[in-house]
């Protein structure tokens, strides 16, 4: 399961032609779970960025001309590819980003079914009619493509981020521009083979590697239509700014920090399973992680008993190793920030039940970026452990003596991402799901991430702009109404008039255009 890596030289794909960079900085790309440097990425230039933008534009006017149902072929025979190609796909995602080999076959296949979903664009991308208006007068609502997007994505999710834009994006008769995470580009390079092996013409998907500099061409440029971004808050409040001085239009996934309620007539085994999935999974690096366990009185301290329990249990260590459960973090910053982190728990006054710092490793993951699961008990809501992302195996237990007491404490809190609540009642459940303040709730799960028929996204500091991610959202992001009224005569020149008689033909004409000009 091991790919004889040669260095890895990240190249930017433009026009279907893997493009060196030459002349500029280039950072190193890491192996998170030795800390070997396996590669390297260019910071590209704004000129190549510009040229992107142009090749993009270029391909735009044939590419949405082209039949939707030859636009659909290219998403099934990229969907077959990604098939026939999960596992060096899931290898690429192990080896840069250190997601578990597991998880990553679980990341490769969900791309797989959001493009099964993106199939479904000719029924989805269908308007509206509205016939009779007037005599002789129709109307319709036509969904337009805007032209070129760009796309920017976060470390921990390279192959889900691609699938959340641009399956939808191309889908619909966009093209796009797409910026990896300098942390873990691997994956991309891998698509681009995919794109030139399918023949899809150039120019439709780009990618770009490098820093904030590349974006930073997009947000005034008048080739371009849109943003968007799945990233830390700070940046999704920063390409707002540009997106607004452009007037371009954005969808900018930000941070988290989700809840996991647990009632006193919580199913015990149902819950485990999916607290470590929702904390551990990922090395705690999800938007929808569940970094904040809070339980009722009745049941708290045999809770927190398992949880201790249930976590000594997991076991970390290398991202190809199909014996371990959970892989290392991003990188040695990120390691840091997390044990900083939990400095501050410990300053804090919480009580530190689990300290995951410095796991015991073998020799050849001594330099590895590894933190193993960590728990903090008797946190109470406003430390910081319990306010900001921590991104990392961290979880933050804390005495709940309710619901109306977590509703508030959910509310309250700047993120709105995901929240889920364990129990069997049905008062609890219902008022759960109308007033939890987040984007996406679950119920006996979670923290869910819903199937791609469905949008994807938070509220609040989560999630900037209206549109979210998939689903008919993803379509309406990715193309603009637009409103046409029609009004046709018979071949003799005659209009019928609003009760169908020819008789009343010319007072039809008259009223009908009188109201459609009115306005
Ligand atoms: P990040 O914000 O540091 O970087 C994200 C991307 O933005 C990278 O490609 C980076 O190069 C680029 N970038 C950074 N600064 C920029 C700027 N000023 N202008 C333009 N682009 C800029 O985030 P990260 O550390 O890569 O990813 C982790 C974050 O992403 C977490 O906060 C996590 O919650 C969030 N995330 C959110 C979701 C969601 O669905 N809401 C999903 C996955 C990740």
């Amino acid at each position: 399961m091991t790919e004889n890596l040669e260095f890895i030289k990240i190249k930017n794909f433009i026009d279907n032609e893997w493009v060196e960079e030459t002349g500029v900085d280039v950072v190193p790309l890491y192996n998170p779970s030795t800390g070997e440097a396996i590669g390297e990425v260019p910071l590209s230039s704004q000129e190549t960025s510009m040229a992107a933008v142009e090749s993009s534009y270029a391909a735009y006017d044939a590419w949405r001309k082209t039949p939707i149902a030859k636009r659909m072929q290219y998403i099934f025979n990229m969907r077959q590819a990604m098939i026939d190609r999960t596992e060096e796909l899931a290898v690429a995602i192990a080896v840069d980003q250190a997601k578990h080999i597991s998880e990553a076959r679980g990341e490769v296949q969900r791309v797989i079914e959001i493009l099964e979903t993106a199939s479904g664009i000719p029924t989805l991308i269908q308007g509206e009619t509205l016939e009779g208006i007037a005599g002789n007068i129709n109307g319709r609502v036509i969904k337009q493509p805007l032209g070129v997007f760009g796309g920017i994505a976060p470390f921990n999710f390279p192959a889900l981020v691609f699938g959340w834009f641009i399956p939808f994006a191309i889908g619909v008769g966009n093209t796009f521009i797409f910026k990896p995470s300098t942390q873990s580009p691997y994956f991309m390079q891998k698509m681009g083979n995919i794109f030139q092996d399918i023949g899809l013409p150039k120019g439709v998907i780009n990618i770009v590697h490098g820093n904030r500099s590349v974006p930073e061409t997009w947000y005034e440029h008048p080739k371009m239509s849109g943003v968007c971004l799945v990233g830390s808050t700070p940046t999704a409040k920063k390409i707002a700014e540009g997106c607004g001085r452009g007037g371009k239009r954005s969808m900018l996934l930000g941070g988290a920090k989700n809840f996991l309620v647990v009632m006193e007539d919580y199913q015990k085994d149902l819950f485990m399973e999916n607290y470590v999935i929702s904390c551990f999974g990922s090395a705690g690096q999800r938007c929808l992680a569940g970094s904040i366990v809070a339980a009722v009185p009745e049941i708290y301290d045999e809770l927190v008993e398992s949880l201790i329990e249930v976590s000594k249990g997991i076991k970390v260590g290398d991202a190809m190793d199909p014996d371990v459960y959970m892989g290392p973090v991003i990188s040695a910053d990120a390691k840091k920030k997390i044990e900083n982190y939990i400095d501050i728990g410990i300053e804090g006054g919480s009580n530190l039940v689990l300290d995951g710092r410095n796991p015991k490793m073998p020799a050849k993951n001594q330099n590895g970026y590894f933190v193993g699961p960590t728990i903090f008990t008797d946190v109470t809501p406003c430390r910081t452990i319990a306010q900001e992302e921590i991104f990392g195996p961290v979880a933050a237990v804390m005495k709940i003596s309710g619901l109306d007491d977590v509703l508030q404490l959910i509310h309250d809190q700047k993120f709105g991402n995901g929240a889920c609540i364990f129990t069997q009642n049905l008062y609890y459940t219902e008022r759960f799901i109308a007033e939890a303040n987040v984007g996406m709730v679950g119920v006996n799960v979670g923290i869910p991430a819903p199937h791609p028929y469905l949008p994807f996204g938070g509220i609040k500091d989560s999630h900037l702009g209206t549109d979210k991610v998939q689903g008919k959202d993803g379509i309406d992001f990715f193309t603009q109404n637009k409103i046409a009224t029609i009004r046709f005569a018979s071949p003799t020149g005659q209009f019928v008039g609003g009760d169908g008689k020819k008789a009343a033909a010319e007072d039809g004409k008259a009223q009908a255009v009188r109201s459609c000009v009115a306005q």
